[in-house]
């Protein structure tokens, strides 16, 4: 996410490195560069004037901070001032309303049946709803198959009249069949055309206008960049939507309309995309996402992610096995399938502070751990649990099943072992013989 976004950015605010103070001269060199990589990343052109002026008056404003590295202090008035940009308070969403009807808008392609799934499974999950999806795409029957699938998917139930061409008599009888079958919360997902035309504007404001809906998000593709502002500014100025989607920002590297469009339309990003998959929705924290773009991770997210799939339960069961020299494969498996639950290898690592940029020309592996799984999967129960009996032969046949090579499946029971001694000295009060080992 943003990669090209935060190397310029690190690059710009090395100018004022070395410095010891902070002068008229090297502000506006630093500034300079920081406006050339925000318009290469595709941010407005009014929008970065405005940004580069504020932190320019503010820089300047402040030579007494004497505690701080100019450098240093340079990064700090450039992060708050992109979350400010950005929205600056994280932007809840309105649940309001028996049911509370949300509607959504954009154009086809940017990703509103994707989301439309996504954000149900989300109120699902975490907000212990009961949600019913609507189809209100007369145009195109795949359109509505394509919203009958995603439910399926998540098991959240879509309410579509195929043989029914007018979208505001679909979105009402849905509200009503809500209201009678105990659905708290409506999603309707409209048609959307791959431009901004009359017609599609007007039946979306009648749709809108009917339903009186508590939410009403305008989903757009991030990558469009400049575009995704323009088609904001469109739909904004007829529907008055009350916050912004943006999708598809797991292939953003440049990150112009994650930056501009508060500033342009005047509404905030309340969630973003982050992948195909129905759990790649994120609620949009700009301060979060201000510290991501300038490469200082997002700890407290990641640290959210972790809670939110750690079992306790589970965690005792091995903390006990780990104790009585238990820990095996299988117990190793469900560890890993734990981390995937929190989402992509890439999304992750991009939360990790330095991490992306350390990282930047290694192509991160989402399918790493299948390998590895293939190996367990190969293993008797035996193997399992007691890995010191695998021998040779077992090796091979183990590599076989698995479609590795020994070499891996000895890589593998390795790392295992590595981890194993690990653990033991970590639950024997021995951190401190471990960072010994570990040279510390
Ligand atoms: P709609 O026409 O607006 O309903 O758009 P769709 O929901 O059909 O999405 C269009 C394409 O974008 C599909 O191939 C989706 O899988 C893909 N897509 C949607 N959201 C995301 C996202 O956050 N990340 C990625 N990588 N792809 C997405």
């Amino acid at each position: 996410m943003f990669n090209n976004l935060t190397e310029k950015l690190d690059k710009a605010l090395h100018v004022l490195k070395g410095h010891g103070s902070i002068t008229e001269v090297n502000v506006a060199e630093t500034l300079k560069e920081v406006r050339r990589a925000l318009l290469d990343a595709d941010v407005n052109f009014k929008t970065a004037k405005e940004f580069t002026n504020t932190v320019k008056e503010k820089a300047l404003g402040q030579n007494v901070l004497t505690t701080l590295q100019p450098g240093q202090l340079m990064v700090k008035l450039v992060k708050d001032e992109l979350a400010d940009l950005m929205g600056g308070e994280t932007a809840g969403i309105n649940l309001s309303g028996a049911p509370t009807v949300i509607l959504m808008s954009g154009l086809q392609g940017s990703g509103k049946t994707t989301f439309s799934g996504k954000l149900a499974n989300y109120l699902k999950t975490k907000k212990t709803k009961k949600p019913l999806l609507v189809a209100c795409d007369i145009y195109r029957p795949a359109a509505i198959n394509q919203l009958h699938v995603v439910g399926d998917q998540i098991g959240v139930e879509v309410y579509s009249e195929p043989d029914n061409k007018n979208p505001v008599d679909i979105a009402q009888k849905a509200i009503a069949y809500a209201k009678q079958n105990g659905f708290n919360v409506v999603i309707v997902d409209t048609a959307g055309r791959l431009a901004i035309d009359e017609a599609m504007m007007t039946e979306i404001a009648n749709v809108h206008k009917a339903i009186n809906p508590q939410e009403t998000l305008f989903v757009v593709d991030a990558m469009t960049g400049q575009d995704a502002v323009n088609t904001a500014k469109a739909f904004n100025d007829r529907l008055n939507f009350d916050g912004v989607v943006l999708t598809k920002l797991d292939g953003d590297t440049r990150g112009g309309a994650a930056i501009s469009i508060k500033s342009v339309v005047d509404k905030p990003i309340k969630f973003i995309g982050t992948g195909e998959k129905m759990d790649a929705i994120d609620v949009f924290h700009p301060a979060r996402m201000a510290d991501r773009i300038l490469g200082m991770g997002d700890v407290v997210s990641l640290v959210e992610r972790a809670q939110e799939q750690f079992d306790e339960e589970e965690a005792r069961k091995i903390q006990k096995k780990i104790a009585k020299n238990q820990f095996g494969f299988d117990d190793f498996l469900s560890q890993i399938q734990q981390v995937k639950k929190m989402g992509s290898m890439k999304d992750l690592v991009g939360m990790i502070p330095g991490a992306g940029k350390a990282l930047k020309d290694v192509d991160i592996d989402d399918d790493a751990f299948k390998g590895i799984e293939a190996i367990i999967h190969s293993m008797t129960p035996t193997e399992r649990t007691q890995p010191s009996v695998i021998n040779g032969s077992r090796k091979k046949r183990i590599a076989k099943g698995s479609g590795t090579s020994v070499q891996q499946v000895n890589q593998l029971l390795k790392q295992f072992n590595q981890m194993s001694k690990m653990m033991k000295m970590m639950q024997g009060g021995g951190g401190k013989k471990m960072m010994q080992m570990m040279g510390n």
